[in-house]
């Protein structure tokens, strides 16, 4: 089999026993880019000689004697909104074009730490605002099972990436559903983190009490093993956690449901969800039951109201975080030619420098930050917040894992949403609430739906720093169904 079809785990065995080098392995995934690439575009930078080198030096320590993790030798793809200081940082904005961070992301030195060799930056939504990668600066990410759908978003260029083979990891971040709906719409395992679980430093800032990075992989346990390679406490983060977490990746190796209690969050089916992704969602939550897991309803009625209160949320952190691009600082200058104010410079910069969906954010932002205006919109989508986080307290009192649909649709047509706001925003219908609550979320795939054939997730919640509950029940499920299909969903990237 070839390498690049063939799991992170495996590959990092193959590694440490010597049967592969790393740079065989990062040769092999950079010749799967330069064949796929010109149709996926998941990609904002690939420089061949700078990953090579950094596999040559993962050679060199495992010669040298050097124990690495479990990791060591395998390649991932990095969401560029990760400062790395080898490799651009755009975070898919003009405002960005050209910057070179003078520093490593926490989570990118952990990667480097850990020995997993960087492919280049992954597309994303400018700023990770968005669900389609179409608002990125630099072009739409196409996803691999249709070129004419988008691969989700914002992380789209990494659910891309690993869904067509390009990488079998990659780096999300999540702050209303990044991580999960490009997961559940590329058919591949993508995972929130509990809020403070992996560090948001070097992480360009959207809304620092919500994001959150974490991992893509094709399967339950890849994703597991990276997710313990970057997270945990960092005091450079001052919202990190320090506190003993169970592992992820014994979890993912315990794929047992029995005697678990599991609620189907009432308020996520129905109307507005497509037909096929209601099927395949029951027949998950019946294949959970068929394990021996214990399958109540549960009523959530605060969490409908996640979205508007997100909107308000996310968008007033938006506006203070981007106020720090000012035309001085970072990347773009544009009208400085000796005759302008600063005020003038910096309007002419962010005018030109900021897309279309991130000057929305930033006027919505500060509209409901404004003195008259704050208690009637921030604060009382605060207080909303707060309703929302009792409420999963209350739910998880009852049982230990919630379920729902990741997302209401599959994979929508490039363009579909791209003029309407609100249709875009409602892809994050069930992934916000536990944004805003802080707790761990998971998508896992659970098959395709009938109409379009396009992949379909499962979402399991879990409580604040249970997030090895998410590996557990999301590794069940992988396994019955694996064997139900005789093998993983994702056999090819049925488009390239
Ligand atoms: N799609 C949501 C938004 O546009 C969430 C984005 C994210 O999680 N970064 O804000």
């Amino acid at each position: 089999m070839s390498l690049i079809r063939k799991t992170a785990a495996e590959l990092g065995t193959m590694v440490a026993s010597g049967e592969v080098t790393a740079v065989e392995v990062a040769e092999a995934h950079l010749d799967r880019m330069a064949e796929v690439e010109p149709k996926v575009n998941a990609f904002l930078h690939v420089d061949r000689e700078t990953t090579l080198e950094q596999a040559r030096a993962v050679d060199a320590r495992l010669r040298a004697g050097e124990k690495l993790g479990p990791l060591a030798g395998v390649p991932i793809a990095h969401k560029d909104i990760f400062t790395t200081r080898d490799m651009p940082t755009t975070a898919a904005s003009k405002i960005l074009k050209g910057w070179r961070p003078p520093y490593d992301a926490t989570v990118t030195a952990r990667l480097r730490a850990a020995g997993l060799v960087i492919l280049g930056k992954t597309n994303l939504d400018e700023f990770a605002m968005g669900s389609s990668t179409e608002n990125s600066a630099y072009g739409t990410t196409r996803n691999p099972w249709d070129l004419s759908r988008v691969p989700g978003g914002s992380s789209g260029g990494s659910s891309a990436a690993v869904a067509a083979y390009e990488a079998p990891l990659s780096t999300g971040t999540d702050t209303g559903g990044s991580i999960r709906q490009p997961a559940s719409v590329t058919g591949i395992v993508g995972m929130k983190p509990t809020y403070g679980g992996s560090s948001r430093y070097g992480l360009i800032a959207f809304a620092s009490s919500l994001d959150t990075p974490g991992p893509f992989a094709r399967n339950v346990l890849d994703a597991a093993l990276l997710h313990e390679a970057f997270s945990g406490h960092d005091p450079m983060d001052s919202t990190s956690i320090d506190a003993p977490v169970p592992s992820v990746v014994e979890a993912a190796r315990t794929p047992d449901v029995a005697g678990m209690r599991i609620g189907v969050v009432k308020e996520f089916s129905g109307e507005g969800y497509q037909p096929g992704v209601l099927a395949r969602y029951h027949e998950a939550v019946q294949l959970l039951e068929s394990l021996g897991a214990k399958v109540v309803e549960v009523s959530c009625p605060s969490f409908l109201t996640a979205l508007p209160a997100y909107y308000l949320i996310a968008p007033s952190e938006c506006s203070s975080n981007l106020a720090r691009f000012d035309a001085m600082r970072y990347g773009l200058r544009v009208g400085d030619d000796g005759t302008r104010s600063a005020e003038e410079v910096m309007a002419l910069t962010r005018a030109a420098g900021f897309g279309p969906e991130v000057k929305r954010r930033i006027m919505l932002g500060t509209y409901a930050l404004s003195s008259g205006y704050y208690d009637a919109y921030y604060g009382q989508a605060q207080k909303v917040r707060t309703v929302i986080s009792r409420e999963f307290e209350a739910a998880f009192h009852q049982v230990d894992v919630l379920v729902s649909p990741t997302t209401p649709t599959t994979a929508f047509p490039i363009g579909e949403r791209a003029d309407d706001p609100m249709a875009m925003y409602l892809a994050d219908l069930c992934t916000i609430p536990s944004n805003l609550a802080g707790n761990a979320a998971m998508s896992v795939p659970v098959g395709l739906a009938d109409e379009d054939g396009l992949p379909v997730g499962l979402q399991i919640m879990a409580p604040v720093l249970a997030d090895d509950r998410c590996y557990r029940v999301g590794a069940a499920v992988e396994q019955a169904l694996e064997s139900r299909w005789g093998g993983p969903l994702l056999k090819e990237a049925p488009s390239l």
